[in-house]
């Protein structure tokens, strides 16, 4: 079998000859790890992208150990990606032809063998071969939820709960779910309607939905699979009410896996993503759990019924803030860096255009700054972590805050950046094989779970209002020298304008961040002054409040903006030893900052502090900037390192063909298999009127689209130009 003209197979040609030939290929290339989708034709890169790589500004090997933290994670990393890739078990090949039913029993499958895999191969529970694993499995696994238990476990439970439940989470020997929102309440724990009434003569909790809308509803793994759940409910003790407390709840037999007395559960129903998800209600009828069931790191019923507590008000929320720390980087921000992975090379042809560099490469910066600011959150909660598990909440306020604000915003970012990614590549990003389509609907879920971003984001405000008051204290009082760490800016000396005089000024890390620093100021003394002056007019507190939050939305928003700004520019600047990766992520922080700044210029002119000029003078650095990001953006998308099989996208593999290997999936289609189709049914008429269909609309296109027509080819500004001079 020949290679074509192009060289490339014909995607009929037979399988053996498709793998000897690969192999010959792959003899006279070397063996290059990423290019390794098994088809045939993923052995020859093709020479758009060749050239596209062919002069990277930098060591792409080196960027992508810098952001797996070191060599050594890099190379481990590989290593557990190659025994993931070579066991069929984990294969998404068919993925996207697979029912509801089939890709949730692929996902519960595929858990169990990795839990296995794991065991094996002595890869722990939240260890970094885990995390590499969980990343190149892609996340296509059911039973996600028995880790958010196993986080909250961890976080609310004492040390006895924990030594008792951990070891039977992690062997699997009981499947857990996290339960907390309600038919009728997600955001407002406090009005959870789920009772959980302690009864001192049994020492038992009887828990109970009084209630429709007290129904849990869409918990992970709680439709077909769960045996406990964590039941966030309302404690009452004595008849007092304690608020939102956490229950460890069987609900399903370990023998038989039916479901308990008094338990009634099952799945919601189809939604947006996640067919590999039985998420679930629940509804519980005076179900009785024991004593010890409460979780109770930070408050305790004792057995007469006397209700300590140990810990804070936010105390119980530890577990989300836990959680939402570790989205960021595992969740979230992969599912936008493959989403621009898999739009940027797709666009290798079209890329020279400026307004597709426009449409992409602030959601490549937006993929990098929140890299590293995630990178310095999860440093900050390392130092936090193990004090608040000893009850020294000093620095809980700040995590929730950060923790809050960050995930609102990096959800809100990646989302709307993997729709651009999607749309940037025109028909075919509306292809589910692009591998688009999925990473959309996914990462959108992630604005409501762990906490509407709204919501998120005025939690945040409160914070800032609270923290803008104090900074207000009189000069050296205490209270204004102990302001938490990310929100000291507010007592920093500010400008009053800017002093760029030229576009290139805006290259300067420090003018964009004391911009940026400016504006959040601005804002959030504004949100407070607002909150003040409708309380001095005789508003009650609630009122105040909520007459204000679209300007605490708008404060929140852009200290978030400023945290990340600030976080990613300081990583930078400790990359002094490595000054072409230093340059070339320095122009995706300035198009970061930059970008931001024209997207709200209006809160920069507002009080004068930018001129008109100086915006023009924004877009002028930031046009340049595109110009520059140019030449590496295919290199800057390799050192993300996600091999084929984790983008499975027919559009974004590192070869870059990706026409063959468009139509070659198409094949794979069960519409195109003989038993499906109409020709073949035993339905005479349906078969007879498909085939009038198809005769109809041929005869209507008057064969303008015959066999055989050419391909649709891409042309750049600069081969237009050269077509043109040829002409
Ligand atoms: C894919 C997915 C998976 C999930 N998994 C789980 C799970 O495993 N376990 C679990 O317990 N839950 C889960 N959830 C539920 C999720 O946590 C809730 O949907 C979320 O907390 C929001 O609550 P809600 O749906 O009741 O929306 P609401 O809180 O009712 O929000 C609706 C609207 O009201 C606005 N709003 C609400 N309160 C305020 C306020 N105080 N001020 C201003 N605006 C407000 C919001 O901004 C939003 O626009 C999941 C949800 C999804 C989509």
């Amino acid at each position: 079998m020949e290679l074509n003209s192009r060289g490339f197979y014909h995607p009929t040609q037979n399988a053996a000859q498709r793998k000897a030939d690969s192999r010959q290929v792959r003899a006279r290339m070397g063996s290059p790890a990423r290019v390794s989708m098994g088809d045939a034709w993923s052995w020859q890169v093709h020479p758009d992208m060749e050239s596209e790589r062919r002069q990277p500004s930098f060591d792409v090997e080196r960027l992508t150990n810098i952001l797996d933290g070191g060599a050594e994670n890099t190379a481990l990393r590989r290593k557990v990606e190659s025994i993931i890739h070579s066991d069929p078990e984990f294969s998404l090949k068919d993925n996207y032809f697979m029912s509801q039913n089939e890709r949730y029993e692929a996902g519960v499958k595929k858990k169990f063998h990795l839990q296995m895999l794991a065991q094996r191969l002595g890869w722990s529970e939240g260890s970094r071969e885990s995390r590499y694993a969980f990343r190149a499995v892609t996340g296509d696994l059911a039973l996600g939820l028995h880790h958010i238990f196993s986080k909250s476990l961890q976080s609310l439970g004492s040390e006895e709960q924990i030594a008792k439940w951990a070891p039977l989470c992690n062997q699997f020997r009981i499947i857990a779910t996290y339960a907390q929102t309600e038919l009728g309440h997600g955001t407002y724990l406090q009005g959870l309607e789920t009772e959980a009434t302690y009864d001192a003569d049994t020492q038992e909790f009887v828990m109970h939905s009084p209630t429709l809308t007290a129904t849990k509803w869409w918990p992970g793994d709680l439709g077909r699979s769960a045996t406990h759940a964590l039941v966030l409910a309302q404690l009452i003790c004595s008849g007092v009410r304690q608020g939102m407390h956490a229950f460890i709840v069987p609900i399903r037999s370990l023998q038989d896996h039916s479901l308990l007395p008094g338990v009634t559960a099952g799945d919601i129903g189809p939604k947006m993503d996640f067919e590999y998800i039985d998420n679930g209600f629940l509804q519980l009828d005076h179900v009785r759990i024991p004593r010890e069931n409460m979780l109770s790191r930070f408050a305790q019923v004792l057995p007469d019924g006397t209700y300590v507590k140990l810990g804070t008000a936010q105390s119980n929320y530890l577990s989300m803030v836990v959680v939402r720390v570790s989205l960021l980087l595992d969740e979230i921000n992969p599912l936008l860096e493959k989403a621009c992975i898999i739009a940027i090379r797709y666009s290798a042809k079209v890329l020279d255009y400026q307004t597709q560099q426009h449409k992409l490469f602030p959601q490549l910066a937006t993929a990098y700054a929140f890299h590293f600011m995630g990178t310095s959150l999860q440093e900050f909660f390392q130092e936090s972590y193990s004090a608040i598990l000893d009850r020294d909440f000093s620095l809980l306020p700040e995590l929730h805050a950060l923790s809050s604000g960050l995930k609102a915003m990096v959800s809100d970012f990646c989302t709307q950046g993997a729709e651009v990614c999607r749309r940037a590549c025109g028909g075919h990003g509306y292809s589910k094989l692009s591998g688009l389509p999925s990473l959309v609907s996914r990462v959108t879920a992630s604005c409501t779970y762990e906490g509407e971003n709204t919501v998120l984001y005025l939690q945040v405000a409160r914070f800032l209002v609270k923290s803008y008051l104090q900074a207000q204290a009189s000069p050296g009082s205490t209270s204004k020298t102990s302001l938490p760490q990310s929100v000291a800016y507010l007592t920093a000396p500010d400008l009053a304008t800017c002093p760029a005089r030229r576009a290139a000024d805006f290259l300067r890390p420090e003018l964009y961040t004391r911009a940026w620093a400016h504006v959040a100021v601005r804002l959030i003394k504004d949100s407070a002054h607002h909150l003040q002056t409708r309380l001095q007019s005789g508003a009650d507190e609630h009122e105040a409040w909520n007459q204000t939050t679209v300007i605490h939305l708008q404060a929140a928003k852009a200290h978030c903006y400023y945290v990340t700004v600030k976080s990613f520019a300081e990583a930078l600047q400790r990359l002094d030893k490595e000054p072409a990766i230093q340059q070339a992520l320095q122009r995706l922080c300035d198009l970061f900052a930059l970008h931001g700044i024209l997207s709200t210029a209006g809160d920069f002119l507002l009080d004068g502090f930018l001129s008109g000029a100086q915006v023009d003078m924004v877009r002028t650095a930031y046009l340049d900037l595109l110009f520059l990001i140019r030449k590496d953006a295919i290199s800057l998308t390799d050192a993300f390192d996600f091999t084929d099989q984790c983008l499975n996208s027919a559009l974004g593999c590192y070869d870059g063909n990706v026409y063959e290997r468009l139509f070659y999936w198409a094949q794979k289609s069960p519409t195109n298999t003989q038993e499906h189709n109409p020709r073949n049914t035993e339905n005479c008429c349906t078969a007879v009127s498909s085939q009038e269909a198809i005769q109809m609309t041929t005869a209507g296109l008057g064969g303008r689209f015959p066999a055989g027509s050419p391909r649709r080819e891409y042309r750049s500004p600069k081969s237009r130009a050269e077509g043109r001079a040829r002409l």
